[in-house]
């Protein structure tokens, strides 16, 4: 779309294009550079949730990735997320808090013995 139109008609189209999005309740908007988005979600309600997990996933399949989209290896979180690091081996949704917890159960085992 940005190869076709002028900037302020790109912003126009763009807004559009959006108010159209926002009708449908599709949750992708574009940006006034006439970018795809997600649009917000309410990380604080259920659906909210399942959104963002739907986003990961479907950004991961646009990006030819869906490998990256993984679920941490703590029993106790299990959250899914999309492994950003160079080498695609992150196991925890987050190395301070499910690594950090990881880390701390093993060093505990390990003095235990
Ligand atoms: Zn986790």
């Amino acid at each position: 779309m940005r190869d076709h139109l002028a900037r302020a008609d790109l912003a126009a189209t763009s807004a559009e294009l959006t108010a159209v999005a926002a009708r449908t309740g599709a949750g992708i908007r574009w940006s006034e550079t006439g970018s795809p988005e997600f649009a917000e979600k309410d990380h604080t309600t259920a659906d909210g949730f399942v959104i963002s997990v739907l986003q990961i996933l479907f950004f991961a399949e646009i990006k030819g990735e869906p490998e990256r989209v993984k679920v941490c290896r703590s029993s106790q979180c299990r959250f899914v997320f999309y492994d950003r690091s160079p080498a695609r081996n992150s196991t925890w949704c987050s190395m301070d808090i499910c690594g950090a917890r990881h880390k701390m159960r093993a060093y505990r085992s390990r003095r235990a013995r």
